[in-house]
């Protein structure tokens, strides 16, 4: 690369906030360049929702969508008005990406694989003649009084009159977003909001869980317990995995329980027959118990429990796995209700930064103008993604931050950059 070739807009990171915003700044005919120190683009976003990528979430009343990102997401209003949920879908359906919607209003790519939400972009970049610099690091950001004056890379100098950072949070490192960008936000004069991992798995202390591991269960309860005392519920699905319990319902108590085991020991009592109060599965047990009278009890809960989960719930009831389904005791039977109505895990800790989906604080959102996402401090200096302080809940709701501050930061240091010319 020539030291100091000049651009209208350099966008650094090449995630979704940063490809979009490349690709509208170039849309409306501004000189961009995109950079990202990875040897390829969008590493994160081809693990988004499972490698099927939930792009966004189909609520398409900006009031209720702003609800669900806490105090902080006001500061998405304009960005949602300009560009919502509905303009996203329109700018990937018009593209040749056809979309579903699942439980839960998610949204995903008909295909499910996240590649095809990808190529959409790529191809939207290299339509609007985005020059794309993969496997160029930023190294540091140089200012004079209010504006910067350039940008130090592996490979050189870059110069622009407009500068997007999109680098994403701390969350995942191994995909490229190892939190540079606060930094740099904080050298040029920014307010960084405490940085916590947000959206994480729970790590339990029980040893049967780890026995589960890969084991998906839907439409299950999860209550959450500070000392017993039942503090919240959620109902959907969730995952066992190496270290404890993860899927969208734990990653959405994540934050609470997080909050929660400040204050003492909290348990998750997990309700694996939501749809039946504890006296219909009583008389369902029974009712299987006598069409299978003579099994083997290891043998008798095909029906009602993932093959899986089988040797764990037996090994917990107590009961003689080989004991003759006929010979169980009522008083083994009720111990068997009471376990599949609230088997207790104790949680021991929030996985941190490798394993949250998210990070949560950020950019000061004070600190960004909220219709153009341009920096308050620095003249020429625009954010967009995960790189703001604020956040979402599981549901697409994060890639939607992505999209709308995005395409409005692009939007807008194009117009800066080309009215400078
Ligand atoms: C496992 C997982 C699953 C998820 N699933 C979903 C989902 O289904 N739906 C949803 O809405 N959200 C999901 N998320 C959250 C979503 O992926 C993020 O909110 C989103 O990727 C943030 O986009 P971004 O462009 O702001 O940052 P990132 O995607 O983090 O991209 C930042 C880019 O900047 C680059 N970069 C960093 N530093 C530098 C530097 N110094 N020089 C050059 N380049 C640099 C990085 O390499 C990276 O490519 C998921 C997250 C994870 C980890």
């Amino acid at each position: 690369m020539d030291d100091r070739i000049k651009f209208d807009v350099v966008v650094i990171g090449g995630g979704p906030a940063g490809m979009i915003s490349a690709g509208r700044a170039g849309e409306l005919g501004a000189k961009v360049v995109l950079l990202e120190k990875n040897s390829k683009l969008g590493r994160k976003l081809l693990i988004t929702g499972n490698g099927r990528c939930n792009l966004t979430q189909a609520e398409f009343n900006v009031r209720e969508m702003i609800e669900k990102f806490g105090p902080n997401g006001k500061f998405l209003f304009s960005s949602l008005s300009k560009f919502g949920v509905k303009e996203t879908l329109d700018f990937f359906n018009s593209r040749g990406l056809d979309t579903k919607v699942e439980r839960g209003d998610r949204v995903f790519p008909a295909s499910d694989n996240a590649k095809d939400v990808l190529d959409v972009l790529v191809k939207y970049l290299s339509e609007n003649h985005v020059k794309v610099l993969c496997d160029t690091r930023v190294i540091d950001i140089k200012k004079d009084g209010n504006r910067i004056t350039c940008l130090i890379t592996n490979k050189g100098e870059i110069v622009a009159n407009s500068y997007i950072l999109c680098t994403g949070g701390k969350s995942f490192p191994g995909t490229g977003s190892t939190g540079d960008g606060f930094r740099w936000a904080v050298d040029l004069g920014h307010n960084v909001t405490e940085l916590k991992p947000a959206l994480t798995p729970l790590s339990i202390s029980e040893d049967w869980v780890k026995s589960l591991q890969g084991l998906t269960l839907k439409n299950v309860r999860v209550n959450v317990l500070l000392n017993g005392e039942k503090k919240e519920s959620i109902f959907g699905e969730m995952l066992f995995t190496h270290f404890g319990v993860s899927g969208p319902i734990i990653l959405t108590i994540s934050k609470n329980v997080g909050l929660l085991m400040k204050k003492g020991n909290v348990t998750l009592s997990l309700d694996l027959k939501p749809a039946l109060d504890w006296t219909k599965l009583d008389n369902r047990l029974q009712r299987d118990f006598l069409k299978y009278q003579n099994r083997f009890f290891r043998n008798s809960l095909d029906e009602l429990l993932p093959q899986k989960l089988i040797p764990v719930i037996v090994r917990l009831s107590g009961i003689d796995p080989e004991k003759q389904v006929n010979s169980i005791t009522r008083e083994e039977r009720h111990r068997l209700v009471n376990i599949l109505k609230s088997l207790d895990m104790t949680v021991t800790g929030l996985l941190g930064f490798e394993h949250s989906l998210i990070t949560s604080g950020g950019v000061n959102i004070k600190e960004i103008d909220p219709k153009t996402m341009r920096s308050k401090l620095i003249e020429n200096l625009f954010f967009a993604g995960e790189i703001i302080d604020v956040d979402g809940p599981t549901g697409g709701y994060n890639l939607q931050i992505c999209w709308s501050t995005g395409y409005i930061a692009g939007e807008n240091a194009a117009f800066s950059a080309i009215n400078e010319k």
